[in-house]
């Protein structure tokens, strides 16, 4: 028994057909579809949508562009949906989307006819009460507001509900932006507040500056925490002072302007294996799952890995991590803001009343804060790491929802 489904479902003394119901998605849809092309040439590509578990809620989970997507990542992307949703206590399952694509070799105007071409393919298994998208890896309001569009021409009328993180002047929810990053922080204070760690000012690693790595960065500087290296897919820099670390504010305009956070002022260039050995309190991959080895896991200097990528540790990773008292916060909690404020565009959607910033941020603050306090009860009281804690509280909550006929 090692994996943390089948870990819980043994604590939990789960039934046998729960925990087959929990191992296999209920339903794989997967298309190809076609899309013309600037140049007049029409491309074939592949797309999924794994719908894992709905025993809780509709289908609830993000679209990924890449070009390494396949049916493997998305499934498991679906399984740790259902978990996440679970883990907060929202009234969702899981599920999760991904078309093979490179999307930065596409113009606006092909990843809009893609995007569309793609909902169209999807349209019969989605729906507000059926399955919910929302984006993920390279996908953004942009996108939302295409497949919004899309959808509501198919079925006839206005439907921001199929979607969640839109734009705010169609149905979007203030707070979404930064609604994953601010998730884990809340996450991050909880658990520090159990460790009692809060001696000095703690300094922190992040993998992956998009919306998750950067949100963060700057939400963690704005709270006293010390940021001393991050890296985007092209590369990692470190501060020229660990103490002073990085200026956040600053970076992310450089960033913007360049396109790339390396050559920024008083910070040396280091390779994506040296920003995960930083010497940092905390390490917080935000980039893509498994770029974390169980090499690297031996050498990490960090006290804790907070994961707000999904996936980050290869497999292998986290015994060691463990062995070695590293605690590692798991994804399925650390980044459940994101889906948290999905949740609350939706009861927006469906409600048609509009939240302040104020208010979502509260209700994230009072969702994050319990879920934390739960998963780490349940660690001490089973004597057992967070994330096998996590989903002791996701599976036993989709298990009660179960029902068999
Ligand atoms: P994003 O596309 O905005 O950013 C991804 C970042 O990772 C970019 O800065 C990219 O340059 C960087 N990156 C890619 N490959 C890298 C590599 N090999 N080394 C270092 N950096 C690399 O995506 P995001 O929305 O911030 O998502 C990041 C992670 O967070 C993903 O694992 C995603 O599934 C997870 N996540 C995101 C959300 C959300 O709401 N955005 C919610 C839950 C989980």
């Amino acid at each position: 028994m090692s994996n943390p489904l089948q870990k819980a479902a043994e604590i939990l003394k789960l039934k046998k057909e729960h925990l087959q119901i929990l191992s296999v998605p209920q339903r794989v849809a997967q298309v190809n579809f076609p899309v013309k092309m600037d140049s007049g040439e029409v491309k074939i590509f592949s797309g999924y949508r794994v719908q894992h578990n709905n025993a809780r809620g509709p289908y609830k989970g993000g679209i990924r562009y890449h070009q390494s997507c396949d049916l493997e990542e998305v499934s498991d992307l679906a399984f740790w949906m259902s978990m996440k949703c679970a883990v907060v206590n929202i009234p969702y399952g899981g599920g999760k989307g991904g078309v093979v694509v490179n999307p930065k070799e596409l113009s606006a105007k092909e990843l809009q006819r893609l995007t569309r071409a793609y909902t169209r393919a999807i349209a019969d298994v989605i729906g507000p009460f059926k399955d919910v998208p929302a984006p993920d890896v390279y996908t953004g309001p942009r996108e939302m507001a295409w497949i919004f569009d899309e959808y509501s021409k198919i079925v006839g009328k206005k439907t921001p509900a199929v979607v969640t993180g839109k734009p705010l002047a169609i149905g979007g929810s203030l707070g979404r932006d930064i609604a994953t990053a601010l998730g884990g922080v809340y996450v991050l204070e909880q658990i520090i507040k159990n460790l009692k760690w809060r001696d000095k000012k703690l300094s922190v690693a992040i993998q992956g500056f998009g919306n998750a790595g950067s949100n963060a960065a700057k939400l963690l500087a704005e709270r006293g925490f010390i940021i001393i290296a991050v890296a985007d897919s092209k590369s990692a820099i470190i501060a020229d002072d660990p103490e002073a670390g990085l200026n956040i504010k600053a970076l992310l305009k450089f960033k913007q302007k360049t396109g790339s956070v390396v050559n920024f002022p008083a910070t040396k260039e280091i390779s994506q294996k040296e920003l995960v050995l930083a010497p940092a309190d905390i390490l917080i991959p935000a980039a893509l799952g498994g770029l974390i080895t169980p090499d690297d896991a031996k050498e990490i200097k960090a006290k804790m890995v907070l994961e707000l990528a999904n996936g980050p540790l290869k497999e292998g990773a986290e015994e060691i991590l463990i062995k070695r008292d590293v605690l590692v916060v798991p994804d399925i909690l650390a980044n459940a803001g994101g889906v948290t404020v999905s949740y609350f565009e939706w009861l927006q959607n469906v409600t048609k009343k509009k939240w302040s910033e104020q208010r979502v941020f509260e209700e994230l603050k009072k969702t994050m804060d319990k879920a934390a306090k739960e998963v780490w009860q349940i660690s001490r009281k089973h004597k057992t790491d967070i994330r096998t804690a996590a989903y002791v509280s996701a599976v036993g909550r989709i298990a009660k929802a179960i029902r068999i006929k």
